[in-house]
């Protein structure tokens, strides 16, 4: 079996092909989850958002939600979704929403206001409603390696970077495909008793190597990353999809997303001016101050909306996938295609495309992938923001670093405690060099207060003195050299320790 396209659809098409037994070969023209998986927004659906408009994909965005948490807990981050109505939407909209998403057996509660707000304190506090789903945030490149990691181990080949040129038919059947190698130009023949065309938003492009006409209309979403976690759940507006209504926390980004045009290439998206600002301004609504945050790169992928018909406005396009046998269809053997859809829903659109491939081929050789967990998911632990600090740091905090300036850890600090006893941070910087790098104490000293405050077991008063006397002391060695970035960092240090510690009223 030849696949094409190694985004999430290929990537599991592939893995599914092969846990079946079949020789299967994945093709993809760059490198794997480069196409739209590799640029979407970054959220597991619990099914919520399409509740209302699309009760097809909240359904099966329910089911693989839950088969997901179990089988791919490593590329999950199990953030929670919240739906809140904002002064700008309609409130009514909430029960609408309520029902919807009850019918189609989305898990949903509603909470009060002010439980939503401790969840989230950065969210605009006029919010009138708020609804808890088991919404998350997914890694699309774990999820595809993973997925390509699982095949390869049951016997397939992973081709990144190479091309699908043409697609050979012979007496009304695809038999293979002329495939360039793009890293070494080399062009080869493969053969094929079934190709599946997974080409997500390119499907189009490649059914028609075959002689078939396939409608995907590539619905362009933009997207922008912010500096911050400026929610930890998956906040998204109770309202009928439009743009800039969801922010999803990923790692240590926030990413506001997205707006649907409808494009002619799914290689051409242009970001405008006007998108990006229309997405700050959307931002705003759920988080006020949410311009002030750095927002750091901006990106748009193409969405494989395939229609029966021609229709201009991409929203009304159902999210759920298509299957389309050729054979059937066009008269063409050998061929499937399988597109749309959301990578939430990437495996039930492989086990269906590998289920069409097994009846074509008289072969009963049922799907496992919704059983069989990928490698790093069998204990189905979701990883977390702290995961990587903690693979690292197998005995949690003893290597935490004081000081990034002098490398000095947690446990290097209380030793220097126990030889030197003494209350006075500036005897400690002596000994470890704790404060004497760049920042100058910016970033340690109010650490290193609070552990000799927790293990000297000082009194408020004596801690605070101890932390006073040190940045009295270190002040007067910068005041006199107060220019260019030596300034700038001062003045850092000063809004810190004035301006978030307020160590001038310190409570007593
Ligand atoms: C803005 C935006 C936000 C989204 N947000 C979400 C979300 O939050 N959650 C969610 O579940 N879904 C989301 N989606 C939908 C989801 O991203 C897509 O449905 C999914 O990624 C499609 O995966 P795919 O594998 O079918 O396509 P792709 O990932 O695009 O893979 C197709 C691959 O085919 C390759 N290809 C093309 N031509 C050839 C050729 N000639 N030879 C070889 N290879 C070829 C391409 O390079 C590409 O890598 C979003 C989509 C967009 C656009």
């Amino acid at each position: 079996m030849l696949v094409v396209g190694g985004g999430s659809t290929g990537a599991g098409v592939v893995r599914d092909a092969a846990m079946r037994g079949f020789s299967a070969i994945l093709l993809e023209r760059g490198d794997l989850a480069t196409g739209t998986t590799g640029r979407f927004h970054g959220l597991l659906h619990s099914g919520g958002r399409y509740a209302v408009k699309d009760p097809v994909a909240a359904v099966e965005c329910v089911a693989e939600n839950a088969i997901l948490r179990r089988t791919a807990a490593d590329c999950i981050e199990d953030t929670g979704g919240l739906f809140v109505t904002t002064k700008w939407d309609d409130p009514a909209f909430g029960d609408e929403f309520e029902r919807g998403c009850r019918e189609t057996g989305v898990p949903i509660e509603e909470i009060p206001v002010d439980e939503a707000l401790r969840l989230e304190p950065r969210l605009d506090p006029t919010i009138s409603r708020a609804f808890t789903v088991p919404d998350a945030s997914l890694d699309p490149w774990k999820l595809v390696s993973g997925c390509a990691r699982s095949a390869r181990e049951h016997g397939a080949r992973i081709l990144p970077y190479h091309r699908v040129l043409e697609l050979e038919r012979r007496n009304g059947r695809v038999v293979g495909a002329r495939v360039d190698n793009e890293l070494t130009g080399e062009e080869v023949w493969i053969r094929a008793e079934v190709v599946v065309n997974a080409a997500g938003a390119w499907a189009g492009q490649i059914a028609e190597l075959a002689g078939c006409k396939v409608t995907v209309l590539p619905g362009k979403g933009i997207m922008i990353a912010m500096n911050h976690r400026l929610v930890n759940t998956v906040v998204n507006r109770c309202k009928p999809p439009a743009d800039g209504d969801i922010i999803v926390p990923i790692r240590t980004v926030s990413v506001i997303g997205t707006t649907d045009t409808r494009v002619a290439d799914p290689d051409e998206l242009e970001v405008t001016q006007q998108e990006i600002d229309e997405m700050l301004d959307e931002g705003e609504k759920l988080v006020p101050g949410f311009r002030e945050a750095r927002a750091l790169r901006v990106w748009a992928g193409a969405r494989p909306l395939f229609s029966a018909e021609d229709v201009s406005d991409t929203r009304e396009v159902s999210r759920s996938h298509a299957l389309l046998d050729h054979a059937e269809r066009d008269g063409v053997e050998g061929l499937i295609t399988i597109t749309g859809g959301k990578t939430t829903t990437f495996r039930l659109m492989a086990e269906a495309a590998v289920d069409v491939v097994c009846a074509r081929l008289g072969v009963d050789r049922p799907c496992r992938t919704h059983e069989e967990p990928l490698r790093g998911s069998e204990e189905g632990r979701f990883y977390w923001l702290g995961s990587r600090v903690q693979a690292r740091e197998p005995v949690p905090r003893s290597e935490e670093i004081i000081c990034e300036c002098e490398l000095i850890t947690r446990d290097r600090l209380k030793a220097a405690m126990v030889t030197r006893p003494t209350t006075n941070l500036d005897d400690i910087r002596r000994m470890l060099r704790l404060g004497m790098g760049p920042c100058q104490g910016g970033f340690c000293i109010y650490r290193a207060t609070g552990i000799l405050h927790a293990y000297e077991r000082l009194d408020s008063r004596a801690a605070n003195a101890s932390l006073l006397d040190f940045l009295q002391e270190r002040w007067k060695g910068v005041h006199p050299i107060l220019h260019g970035d030596q300034l700038r960092q001062a003045s850092l240090d000063d809004w810190i320790f004035q301006g978030l510690l307020a160590v001038q009223h310190l409570p007593e």
